[in-house]
C-alpha cells in the first residue's frame, strides 16, 4: 500500500477535542527522541508531516492526521519525561488513558521502541498496563539501521524474552528504519489489512 495524501488535521488537548470517531484510527507512542516523527513521516513518504525532535512541551498533544481520506494517523505524546514533576506525568498518563479507552475508533496502538537498547521498565509497564486495558497494540522497533543484524536480533530475543514473562502471546513486531525505509511496506500492508476486515 502507499499513502497518496496526507495532511494535518488537529492538536487536541483532551480525547474529547479529536476529530469525530468516523475513521479507524491507528495512534503511535513512545518514549521522547524514540523516532517517532521520523517513523510518520517515512510512513507518508513526505519530509516534515509530523515535526522531529521537538521539545517535550510541544509535543505534549494529541495530533491528528488524515491519511487518504479513509484513515487517522495519530501521533501521540511522549512517555516517560524525566523532566517532568510526578503531579505532571500524572497527568499526563492520565491523558493518553483517556485517549486510549475513550476513542471507539481505535484500530491499533503502534508502541516504539528504540531497538538499540535494553528494555525499560517504563516501556515494559506501559505495554503490561495497555495489554491488561486490553488495547489492540504492536510493537514497532526503530533505528535499526543503527545495529548490525546480529545485534538486533540479539537485541530483539531479549526484549520478546522479557514479554514472554508476562504474557503467553506477543503482539505484531515490526522493524523499521526510518533511514532506510525497511518496515514501511509491512505496517502498511498491516494496517490496510486490518482496514478492510
Ligand atoms: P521523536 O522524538 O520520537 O519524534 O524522534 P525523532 O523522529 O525526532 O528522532 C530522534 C532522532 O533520531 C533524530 O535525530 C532522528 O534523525 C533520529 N532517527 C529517527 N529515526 C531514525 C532511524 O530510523 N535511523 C536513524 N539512523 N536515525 C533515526
Amino acid at each position: 500500500m502507499q499513502i497518496k495524501e496526507a495532511s494535518f488535521l488537529t492538536s487536541s488537548v483532551n480525547p474529547k477535542d479529536c476529530p469525530a470517531p468516523n475513521k479507524p484510527e491507528y495512534a503511535f507512542i513512545g518514549r521522547s527522541n524514540v523516532g517517532k516523527s521520523s517513523l510518520l513521516n517515512m510512513l507518508c513518504n513526505k519530509k516534515k508531516l509530523a515535526k522531529t525532535s521537538g521539545t517535550p512541551g510541544k509535543t505534549r498533544l494529541i495530533n491528528h492526521f488524515l491519511i487518504d481520506h479513509a484513515w487517522y494517523m495519530v501521533d501521540l505524546p511522549g512517555y516517560g519525561y524525566a523532566k517532568l514533576s510526578k503531579t505532571e506525568r500524572e497527568k499526563f498518563k492520565n491523558m493518553i488513558d483517556d485517549y486510549l479507552t475513550e476513542r471507539t475508533n481505535l484500530a491499533n496502538l503502534f508502541v516504539l521502541i528504540d531497538s538499540r537498547h535494553a528494555p525499560l521498565k517504563s516501556d515494559l509497564d506501559f505495554m503490561q498496563h495497555i495489554g491488561n486495558i486490553e488495547i489492540p497494540f504492536s510493537i514497532v522497533f526503530t533505528k535499526t539501521d543503527k545495529l548490525k543484524p546480529s545485534e538486533l536480533e540479539e537485541n530483539l530475543k531479549v526484549y520478546q524474552d522479557k514479554l514472554h514473562e508476562e504474557w503467553e502471546d506477543l503482539p505484531p513486531v515490526f522493524l523499521t528504519s526510518s533511514t532506510s525505509k525497511s518496515g514501511r511496506e509491512e505496517m502498511l500492508r498491516y494496517i490496510k489489512n486490518i482496514n478492510k476486515s
